[in-house]
């Protein structure tokens, strides 16, 4: 018998995946421009200049073997070099290149960083809203995931309902900001409270609470807002890092994990990093990507269409007399439904050809959620379809 549980999973499509296949036969059958597709996360901007020249100039000018060949597993120390000192010069965070473990990206990150600490049984806390695949990386690893819920208004942390989560099982927390889906930045009280409220509960179980920074949004940020760097905070610390958005480079592959340094046992903890790796076969990160990124490993793609149509999307849907959160940085929007029924409302927006995602998938039904990595002209075309959509609710 196979193992049922990888047969169910590989059968359900994900709400997203399924609203974007429906996007695709709604196109044929309509017309691209008649559809306003806001459903996946895929960046629309284009990776920078340099990303293009640089990959041009590895491939003219390096051994096709030793590029093309395996590196290391935990991937090529010049790589790993090249990142501990930008994050060392950034937040003056004391990494060396053995803190850093090259990843396919933040969904390997999680998934060996999840496995390396967790024990069956142990329990991952998570904010909801939260990425869906939380749950999914959090049980293959053997825990079970408690959803804390946040802030109505703010998605900012509901540290009441945080206390009452927090267990002796609890192996680590997960945090996301900026968020998918809610583009919450987390401010630097919160984060430190929250650092302070996991050393305690630490001490009182006499276990480490992990705490794991989900962080492929880092550098999509708007109007300033300033993402605090959770090594300077918490010793227990790893941050799942993923160039997919920064770089627009999703497709690639291509991200790390990094362990802190001033954690006790940051040394066991690498090791069970790279075990897990091992046992996942997540060895060697993509080699032409890694030796990209040892370029480029400071740019990011022009954020300011993202901003542009955040500015857009949060002024016309207020107006439109919606309620939504702005967000701080990713390129999401929580929309709060307005009879409360998140399903209710993505299935109404359908009718008007808007392809919202219910927010039951991110445990937080009441809401939907749009992305905003689309281009600019779309939205500017969709907006006669929201106020509609809003009419039909007499907002
Ligand atoms: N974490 C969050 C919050 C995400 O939104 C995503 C992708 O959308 C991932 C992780 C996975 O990112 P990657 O493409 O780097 O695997």
């Amino acid at each position: 018998m196979l193992n049922q549980e990888n047969v169910k999973l590989g059968k359900v499509r994900s709400s997203i995946r399924e609203l974007f296949e429906y996007g695709k036969k709604r196109k044929a059958e309509i017309g691209e421009e008649n559809v306003f597709d806001f459903s996946l996360g895929n960046p629309n901007v284009p990776a920078p200049e340099e990303v293009k020249t640089a990959l041009a100039d590895i491939i003219a000018h390096t051994d096709p073997i030793a590029l093309h060949g395996y590196t290391s597993a935990t991937g090529a120390y010049e790589v790993r070099k090249v990142i501990s000192d930008y994050i060392n010069s950034r937040f003056d965070a004391g990494l060396d290149p053995d803190c850093i473990y090259m990843t396919c990206g933040a969904a390997a990150s999680l998934t060996i960083t999840l496995n390396a600490l967790v024990n069956t049984g142990d329990e991952v806390i998570v904010f909801a809203p939260y990425f869906p695949e939380y749950k999914v990386f959090s049980s293959h690893a053997g825990a079970k995931l408690i959803a804390v819920e946040s802030l109505d208004g703010t998605f900012q942390i509901d540290f009441g309902k945080l206390e009452a989560a927090l267990s002796s099982k609890t192996k680590a927390v997960i945090i996301n900001s900026p968020n998918n889906p809610s583009g919450v930045v987390y401010t630097k009280a919160a984060v430190e409270k929250l650092c302070r409220l996991l050393k305690e509960y630490s001490l009182k179980y006499g276990n480490p609470i992990y705490l794991i920074s989900d962080e492929p949004y880092r550098e999509l940020v708007y109007d300033g807002a300033e993402v605090p760097f959770i090594m300077n905070y918490y010793e227990e610390s790893i941050v799942c890092y993923s160039y997919s958005k920064s770089l627009s480079l999703a497709g690639e592959r291509i991200g790390y994990i990094a362990v802190n340094a001033k954690m006790p046992d940051s040394a066991e903890v690498y090791a069970g990093i790279c075990g897990a790796g091992r046992a996942l076969g997540f060895v060697c990160a993509p080699s032409l990507f890694q030796r990209l990124i040892q370029r480029v490993y400071d740019k990011t793609s022009d954020i300011s269409i993202y901003k542009a149509n955040r500015d857009l999307l949060c002024s016309a849907l207020t107006e439109y007399g919606f309620t939504v959160v702005k967000p701080d940085g990713a390129f999401y929007l929580f929309v709060k439904a307005p009879k409360g029924d998140g399903a209710a409302f993505a299935g109404r927006a359908k009718k008007y050809e808007l392809l919202l995602v219910d927010g039951k998938d991110f445990g937080c039904a009441g809401y939907v959620r749009i992305s905003f990595c689309v281009a600019t002209e779309m939205i500017k075309k969709s907006l006669s379809a929201f106020k509609a959509l809003a009419e039909s609710y007499n907002l």
